[in-house]
């Protein structure tokens, strides 16, 4: 051997100067929420006491309430002990956007460590499988009078093709179906009451992206009026929850439902042909039996994957689905932790595990999704909706998973997406349909675009990094 030994000092000279991992302790806790991103983003702060941040995110259009009753549970605490945190909040996780909280918080974590110890998330999680993430890229469409629906939507799907993506994805749903005379058969009056409710809801208080949505929300923001508020509210709910899930709607979609549908996927194919993987997203409340007669008619049309086809509480119905079609079926992006994914890959379920890292429970537990999934023979792909926070997020955990085949992406046509965040990585960040993943420490994420934050800043809660100070002794006692 030879040389001198180290001194503690010099063994620590390559992590940040600023920290002593060691002494590392949560002290803050802080958010921004921005609109328009396509969706409502709601980005975390994880503050230290030696100057490191670690920048997490709620999952899209979640509430950041779903953190804050984590942070008493937090503070004082050293963040590098990851899975230790996570084991003690992710009893306060739940499926859908109740796993956004505990998620952002185990994101975060990762950052920080990342951060002090000088080492990206990807090598903490074991290495690389691939040097970048391969990217999809949902697509909506213009429907204009000149050209039919399918071949609007080829010619959009064309555009995705031209700027490098490599695998495409459309919706393909009873939307399409619904102003066609004909086209779908149910109780009579459901549907009309469904359209009727979410009409009301939007008229109240519009979505972030409809026209004019900042101005009226803003409105709604500053009325004193609490009856209103309430009706507000009650019209978002009614509208939320009038739809029972899949299998109880009686919907049905009839032949000529299907006829039109499968001249829909026919009219795409012939506009961007039959070489690239084209998944299918977005079918509507309708039960399993819908599904197998709709795959019926598609499977000539190379489908990659049926996504979130039905409800996933019913694991048999999963069985059924992927025993009566050769169409890949997927599903996961509201399901919380990997024991959650277990019954469906026990009974053959899916054969695309589709977790969103922002609702599974974060980086470690999305990983651990992917291994078991792997077991199984089945492949993984990362649901992305949000910020460039939860992509470097996904990208990290998506090169250093075997079986993860593809990440989302939702924002491509919003310009100032990239700008969301300061960093040293190329630009744009997904570049001719893939993320190259950064040897940068944590996310590879320097620092939090406030201009551009602010100018996008949610009309509900415009202010940016305000104190959560209420929340720093929120407690029960709930050890079991
Ligand atoms: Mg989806």
């Amino acid at each position: 051997m030879g040389g001198k030994t180290e001194t503690y000092e010099e063994t620590l000279a390559h992590v940040n100067a600023n920290s002593r991992p060691g002494d590392l302790k949560i002290t803050d806790m802080r958010f921004a929420q921005l609109e328009g991103a396509p969706y409502p983003c709601i980005l975390m702060k994880l503050y230290t006491n030696q100057g490191i941040t670690g920048f997490g995110e709620v999952r899209d259009m979640a509430s950041k309430t779903y953190a804050l009753i984590l942070k008493g549970r937090l503070l004082g605490e050293n963040p590098c002990n990851i899975d230790m945190l996570f084991r003690r909040i992710k009893q306060f996780g739940g499926q859908g956007r109740q796993g956004g909280g505990v998620s952002a918080v185990e994101i975060a974590l990762w950052d920080i460590a990342g951060k002090a110890y000088g080492i990206p998330v990807y090598q903490m999680l074991g290495g690389k499988f691939r040097d970048k993430m391969r990217i999809y890229c949902d697509t909506d469409v213009d429907i204009t009078e000149d050209r039919s629906a399918g071949q609007a939507m080829g010619e959009a799907l064309k555009k995705r093709l031209e700027k490098g993506y490599t695998i495409l994805k459309m919706d393909l749903g009873i939307n399409l179906l619904m102003d066609i005379p004909g086209a779908l058969c149910a109780p009579l009056g459901v549907l009309e009451r469904q359209r009727e409710l979410a009409r009301r809801s939007r008229k109240l208080y519009p979505t972030p992206w409809e026209p004019n949505a900042a101005e009226e929300r803003l409105k709604v923001r500053n009325t004193k009026d609490i009856d209103k508020l309430m009706e507000i509210f009650k019209a978002r709910n009614d509208s939320m929850y009038f739809m029972p899930k899949h299998p109880f709607t009686g919907i049905q979609i009839t032949d000529k439902g299907l006829d039109y549908l499968e001249a829909y996927v026919h009219e795409v194919r012939g506009v961007i042909g039959y070489e690239v993987p084209l998944a299918l997203d977005h079918f509507g409340h309708i039960g399993a039996d819908e599904i197998i007669k709709l795959a019926g008619r598609l499977e000539k049309y190379n489908i990659a994957w049926m996504e979130d086809p039905i409800s996933v509480q019913y694991p048999e119905q999963w069985r059924k689905l992927t025993s009566s079609t050769s169409i890949p079926i997927c599903t996961g992006e509201n399901i919380y932790l990997a024991e959650n994914f277990e019954p469906l890959l026990n009974v053959g379920g899916i054969t695309v595990a589709h977790p969103d890292p922002l609702t599974a429970g974060g980086i470690f537990e999305t990983k651990k999704i992917g291994d078991l999934a792997e077991r199984y023979g089945v492949n993984m792909a990362l649901h992305q909706a949000a910020s460039p926070i939860h992509a470097m997020a996904a990208a990290h955990i998506g090169v250093a998973t075997q079986n993860c085949w593809a990440c989302e992406f939702h924002a491509n046509d919003v310009p100032w997406w990239d700008d969301i965040v300061l960093h040293k990585m190329n630009k744009p960040l997904v570049n001719n349909g893939f993320i190259d993943v950064p040897d940068l420490p944590g996310l590879g994420i320097e620092e939090l675009n406030d201009d551009v934050i602010a100018e996008h800043a949610s009309s509900w809660d415009p202010e940016l990094w305000a104190p959560t100070d209420e929340w720093n002794f929120e407690f029960a006692s709930d050890g079991f």
